[in-house]
């Protein structure tokens, strides 16, 4: 399993979403959209599947998905 990070376009920091899946399923989800608090804005953010990765928590390197 793995968390599923995206990126702040405000400051430019990752932010944990709170969901968790493993890489390999992620990568095979259709399109799907989501918004997530930011603890750097203190807003929700918009963001798509196609922006975010797994954070592996075998693998400590993040890899992009896009
Ligand atoms: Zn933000």
């Amino acid at each position: 399993m793995g968390k599923i990070m995206v990126r702040c376009t405000q400051t430019g920091r990752s932010i944990e979403t709170g969901m968790e899946m493993e890489a390999a399923r992620f990568q095979r989800m259709p399109v799907f959209f989501s918004r997530t608090y930011c603890p750097h804005c203190r807003i929700h953010h918009e963001w798509f599947a196609a922006h975010a990765w797994v954070e592996d928590s075998r693998d400590r390197e993040p890899f992009a998905l896009a």
